[in-house]
């Protein structure tokens, strides 16, 4: 069993501020990275800025700042987005940086030599907005596929890597490794494209076009591709030919978290790249979908953007966590709008989550003083779904299901409600049957502890403060996974605090 977990959000192009898809990237990532933690893996989980290319010169220039300048502007907008979103990332890495440059160049001098990377003459059609070369058996017009600007005719030398060479490796790679590229939908989508051969991938700019780049070590007049530059991220950050130590410690990557607009460059260019190195590809890819806002993708030129900024100051980091993994499966499209996501706050948050903690804390409070009474044991509502529940998660996580693990946890929170409304505490009071009274809030106490450590992942600002309320001496950090299937460690005569409720109805 590995004891290392390694996770990747991809690097984000800073050519504008963060938004909303950005940051469902990294708060699913975040959640799979506490919830690894909480298993007791050691965790690397990274994350990081993609700085170089045609458009971030043109963006830089465009607000008479150099690139570098411009990079140096951005990337801590990021930084700032993910400290209030609570990311537990353990690296942040931004491709302008040493020791990404060095591994860039190393990787591109170890497939020149082996061959794998020639240079070309190269006639095409190339869109400059989208840095996008097109042959001509790819193009109906001189109009790009992507963005519907003009092209532009180009006849250059460039660089290109031989992806064709490595198809048929490729396609016997992902028919024998299942776990390669989930969901499943996108393994078939990825098998299916391989049915038709591959144009090698350009992997260099000549200076005179673009000088924003990493240099090509064996040709001073050229700069690396961008993309070929940031899919190397995931090994110049744990440290290929520059520290084998870690590298060997960490790599294979246990998940790539990416969008499914970036998909073929994360199954496709990156595991051949890494073959051709004589490295391993990654054990997962998992792409997820996009947000939605009325109609179509989010994006810039639309005007239609979610600013997570926003709405984390208007509704709280957790709360929107929350949204964004329950709301749909991981992995599909999903529409955003605020009447839903206050709809999840009052129905989810507010009704469920937080009565159960008012509820408790407010009778144990009446009737205990506020004291943890004597252990007594599990009621037998109970014990089924505390039986299951590990393994529910544990199966859910394997998947990247967060949608299903709250359902899961939450079926634990509508089911204590339950309990303290079928089991009249108020009448065991006024008939002064103090066993039961307290083994009742016993079992309430109990599985507050048990829904805290749950929540945890999703929610890590609301369950340190629950933690905290509930006197718990451990740091919930030092919690382990294990403390879920046991019963009995809260400690009786711990005194609670009482506070105001975390999650208020929204009117
Ligand atoms: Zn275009």
């Amino acid at each position: 069993m590995d004891d290392k977990f390694y996770l990747t959000t991809p690097l984000y192009y800073v050519n504008a501020a963060p938004h909303i898809g950005h940051s469902y990237t990294n708060i699913a990532a975040d959640c799979l990275a506490r919830f690894m933690r909480l298993k007791g893996k050691e965790v690397y989980f990274l994350t990081g800025t993609d700085e170089h290319g045609q458009k971030i010169f043109r963006v830089a220039q465009e607000e008479g700042l150099s690139p570098r300048e411009f990079v140096d502007k951005i990337a801590p907008r990021f930084v700032n987005l993910w400290g209030r979103l609570s990311i537990s990332y353990n690296d942040f890495i931004r491709t302008t940086e040493e020791r990404h440059k060095k591994t860039v160049q190393y990787v591109l001098q170890i497939l020149y030599e082996k061959g794998d990377i020639y240079l070309a003459e190269y006639q095409g059609w190339y869109c400059t907005p989208c840095e996008t070369f097109w042959t001509a058996t790819q193009l109906t017009s001189a109009i790009c596929p992507d963005c519907k600007r003009p092209l532009e005719e180009l006849r250059e030398k460039n660089y290109f890597f031989r992806l064709e060479k490595y198809r048929s490796w490729l396609i016997r790679f992902i028919e024998n490794h299942v776990d390669f590229i989930k969901p499943l939908t996108r393994r078939n989508e990825i098998l299916k494209f391989l049915e038709s051969p591959l144009t090698d991938l350009c992997i260099s700019r000549p200076k005179t076009r673009l000088e924003w780049g990493i240099p090509i070590p064996f040709n001073a007049d050229y700069v690396t591709y961008v993309w070929f530059d940031a899919l190397v991220n995931y090994i110049s950050a744990v440290g290929f030919g520059q520290d084998e130590g870690k590298f060997k410690k960490f790599w294979p990557a246990d998940v790539h978290i990416v969008g499914k607009d970036i998909l073929r460059q994360h199954t496709i260019y990156w595991p051949i790249i890494l073959h051709a190195l004589g490295i391993e590809p990654p054990k997962t890819v998992f792409a997820h979908g996009w947000w939605m806002m009325g109609e179509g993708k989010m994006s810039k030129s639309r005007g239609n953007i979610v600013d997570p900024e926003e709405v984390v100051s208007n509704y709280g980091a957790d709360a929107y966590r929350y949204f964004l993994l329950r709301e749909i499966p991981f992995g599909l499209d999903g529409n955003f709008s605020e009447s839903a996501l206050i709809n999840r706050i009052n129905s989810d948050l507010a009704n469920d989550l937080g009565n159960l903690y008012f509820r408790t804390f407010g009778m144990l409070e009446k009737y205990f003083s506020g004291k943890i009474p004597e252990v007594s044991s599990p009621h037998k509502v109970f014990k089924e779904k505390l039986a299951r529940l590990p393994q529910e998660l544990v199966e859910a996580m394997e998947n990247l299901n967060f949608q299903e693990m709250l359902i899961s946890i939450w079926e634990l929170v509508k089911l204590t409600n339950k309990f303290i409304e079928d089991s009249h505490p108020w009448e065991l009071a006024k008939a002064k049957k103090n066993t039961e009274l307290a083994s009742f809030m016993y079992n309430l106490m109990e599985i507050l502890r048990i829904v805290t450590i749950s929540i945890f992942p999703f929610m890590p600002n609301s369950a340190q403060k629950f933690w905290q309320q509930q006197g718990q001496e451990k740091k919930l950090e030092e919690v382990t996974f294990s403390e879920l299937s046991q019963w009995g460690l809260s400690s009786p005569g711990t005194k609670i605090e009482k506070s105001e409720p975390l999650f208020p109805r929204i009117a």
